[in-house]
């Protein structure tokens, strides 16, 4: 049975660690929330008490964190893993960072003979639940077929986007895409409602018509008209808006180093930090929806 050490329970890494239980693999677990442990283990997973002894005896390693600097962390200088793990272990690196962080970490891997993939992924919290996720990588194409049944466990759609690094320059110009539509989707349910529409039927218009986009089918943000979002749920759990703005600073970052010009990147990078300004930083990206709601008269 291969075993697998998965760093990182949190929104994501807990439902995808899941999957690999379910699909028979052995999992060592470890996140700094002993609670997240614990209800892994409960689950069939082994608890470990450190990220190091959770690559004991492990083929593959995965990584599930929340940004560049605790990747970084983890992985690189003396005490990182990198300088722990044997040569030949398959390391998965799934959280959304910077590309000069995954750069820094392909560096470090490939000079001790570790195969590493960048591999961030879209679907959110039910996509990881379900087993659905869209994998994004970047890296040896030798790699990523090695990789391929344990990221087959955890998603549906496995994209190579080039050489390393690749993974993470698709993900951060799906995530702009992703937040403009989530504000843009904001911004419209808010002036529909406040002039007497419905929201439910103004939705259901929207999502069959033009305006039709993923986080009308899947997201809606104003609380009620889909069940189970975060939007009906207290804008709880999902998709942090303070990860959103992190997004959102690399694609801005990414965008300065290439030259391009990103002004709604930027425009919505603002909306989201004026959020985590607001102390929302930890509910789902949805609540954007709440700087638009004045003038709803619901
Ligand atoms: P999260 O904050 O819920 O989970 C991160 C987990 O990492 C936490 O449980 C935290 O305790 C743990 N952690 C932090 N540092 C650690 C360390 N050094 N060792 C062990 N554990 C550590 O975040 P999330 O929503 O699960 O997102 C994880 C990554 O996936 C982020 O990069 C995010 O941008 C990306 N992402 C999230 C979603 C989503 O819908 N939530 C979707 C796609 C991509």
């Amino acid at each position: 049975m291969t075993r697998i050490a998965f760093i990182g329970l949190g929104h994501m890494g807990l439902p995808m660690a899941r999957n690999l239980l379910k699909a028979g693999y052995a999992v060592q677990a470890f996140d700094l929330v002993q609670s997240a442990i614990d209800q892994l283990a409960g689950e069939g997973a082994q608890p470990a008490a450190s990220a190091l002894a959770a690559t004991r005896n492990a083929e593959a390693v995965i990584s599930m964190l929340p940004a560049s600097r605790h990747v970084e962390e983890l992985y690189l200088g003396e005490s990182g893993l990198l300088a722990q793990l044997p040569t030949g272990t398959l390391v998965l690196e799934c959280s959304t960072i910077a590309p000069e962080s995954a750069w820094r970490v392909h560096q470090a891997a490939a000079q001790r003979g570790i195969e590493l993939l960048d591999a961030p992924v879209s679907g959110g919290t039910a996509g990881a639940a379900a087993g659905t996720l869209t994998f994004m990588i970047g890296g040896q194409a030798e790699t990523l077929d090695k990789a391929r049944p344990i990221l087959t466990a955890m998603g549906k759609n496995l994209f190579h986007a080039g050489g390393d690094g690749a993974g993470q320059i698709a993900k951060v110009c799906n995530n702009l895409v992703l937040a403009v539509q989530m504000i843009g989707t904001a911004e419209a349910m808010a002036l529909g409602a406040a002039n007497g529409l419905d929201p439910k039927v103004l939705a259901e218009i929207m999502r069959q018509s033009s305006g039709g986009n993923w986080v009308l089918e899947r997201y809606n943000p104003w609380p009620g008209v889909q069940e189970n979002t975060p939007s009906s749920k207290g804008y709880s759990g999902g998709f942090m808006a303070e990860l959103m703005a992190k997004d959102l600073g690399l694609a801005q970052e990414t965008a300065q180093h290439s030259g391009n010009s990103t002004p709604l990147g930027a425009l919505a990078l603002h909306l989201y930090r004026l959020l985590v300004q607001q102390g929302l930083g930890k509910q789902d990206f949805s609540v954007v929806q709440t700087l638009f709601r004045q003038g709803d008269s619901s």
